[in-house]
């Protein structure tokens, strides 16, 4: 089962680190640069997960995810926010959004993945059909 993730992230470091991360794990990225282009790509694409930089240009991530939550086809896919922000009360804003997940920068390659696999369907190989 190849989950498809939408990364939105501005930085190009940043978002070839992730996407990197994912792929070499299985999954299919698409990404985008910024909350406009994110969105239209959520809705074309209808990915499994959302990863969503807080420091976006023009539209912030808080409002990205409000957003999103907006659009009933996405209401189930969950978003993870990436923030390099650490301070008191970011994941209860983060939440507040409606974000599932909250990971901050710089990224931990050993966690990174268990946060990402704990919001989607854990695969199971079908019955008999195993060879
Ligand atoms: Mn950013």
């Amino acid at each position: 089962m190849k989950y498809k993730i939408l990364v939105i992230e501005d930085n190009e470091q940043n978002r070839y680190l992730l996407t990197y991360l994912l792929e070499a794990h299985g999954y299919e990225v698409v990404s985008a640069v910024d909350g406009y282009e994110g969105i239209a790509l959520a809705r074309s694409l209808q990915p499994a997960l959302i990863l969503l930089d807080i420091q976006l240009p023009g539209m912030d991530g808080y409002l990205v995810a409000q957003k999103l939550k907006t659009v009933p086809a996405l209401a189930d896919v969950p978003i993870v926010a990436v923030t390099s922000h650490a301070m008191v009360g970011d994941r209860e804003r983060v939440m507040a959004a409606g974000c599932k997940g909250y990971i901050e920068k710089p990224i931990n390659p050993d966690t990174f993945l268990a946060e990402i696999e704990s919001h989607l369907p854990s695969y199971t190989a079908p019955i008999g059909g195993v060879l």
